[in-house]
């Protein structure tokens, strides 16, 4: 099956974009997702197509129009009813894996991309969109924000990343960051890659990795931790029954 990510956007002339690029465009074009870039202007009013109108109560800049944007969300949800929509929005609930991974695992997304000052409020609550943020910044605009959404889902998806890779062992998929990551050369400008890794025991190659994973994340990301211990599968994970063997003395 598909994966269908549909974008309603201001700017659908930036897409694909990044997307066409490397492991999702080749996806892509091999048919594991889709991506349908709609314009908001299309369903803009008169002979202008006015999308937009200056904020209620005051204030700078303009606010995306309740009616246009419900008019845009109508025609993809009428041609994808079963896709969750979401708002991209600084003010939204953080992006995490734990969502980009249910989301990888449904039939795909609707993504609405604001602009200016953002998107009137009635149209988010009366239509049920949940608000994503993928960080405490402002952008622009969703452009980035959807790619980014798309990116994560997208090389979760069954196919996309190669046969073994499954982005399992990542960060934040068991409530740690990920350990350090070594290759060749074996000695590097003086720096050694750690003599555990190149030992091929497999189990103190697992335990090492787990033992940094956990201290990265307290030095970098305390406020993880307590989803470490809720996880069984940080254990066996790290613990090495998916780590790949063979692997591990390689450089
Ligand atoms: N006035 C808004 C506020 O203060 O929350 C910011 C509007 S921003 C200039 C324009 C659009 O960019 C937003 O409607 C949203 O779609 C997108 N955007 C900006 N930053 C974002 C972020 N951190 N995460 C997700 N979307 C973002």
């Amino acid at each position: 099956m598909t994966w269908r990510s549909i974008v309603l956007t201001l700017l659908p002339e930036a897409f694909p974009g990044h997307l066409d690029l490397s492991l999702s465009g080749k996806a892509r074009r091999d048919g594991l997702w889709s991506l349908d870039a709609i314009s908001i202007r299309e369903f803009g009013l008169g002979a202008h197509r006015t999308v937009d109108d200056s904020p209620a109560g005051g204030g700078p800049g303009m606010v995306l129009r309740a009616d246009v944007v419900a008019a845009a969300l109508a025609h993809a949800r009428a041609g994808a009813p079963d896709l969750p929509a979401i708002y991209l929005s600084p003010r939204g609930q953080p992006l995490t894996q734990s969502l980009v991974r249910d989301w990888s695992a449904g039939p795909g997304l609707i993504l609405l991309a604001g602009r200016f000052e953002g998107v009137d409020e009635r149209v988010l609550r009366a239509r049920g969109l949940r608000e994503i943020s993928i960080g405490d910044f402002v952008l622009s605009g969703g452009e980035l924000p959807a790619m980014a959404v798309i990116d994560a889902c997208v090389r979760l998806l069954p196919g996309v990343m190669g046969k073994t890779a499954s982005g399992s062992e990542e960060s934040f998929e068991n409530g740690l960051l990920e350990y350090p990551q070594y290759t060749r050369p074996r000695n590097w400008e003086g720096l050694e890659i750690p003599g555990i890794l190149l030992s091929g025991d497999h189990k103190r190659i697992a335990q090492w990795r787990l033992d940094q994973s956990r201290a990265l994340t307290r030095e970098r990301r305390p406020d993880l931790l307590p989803l470490e211990a809720g996880s069984p599968e940080t254990l066996s994970l790290l613990k090495g029954e998916k780590l790949s063997g063979g692997e591990a003395g390689k450089p």
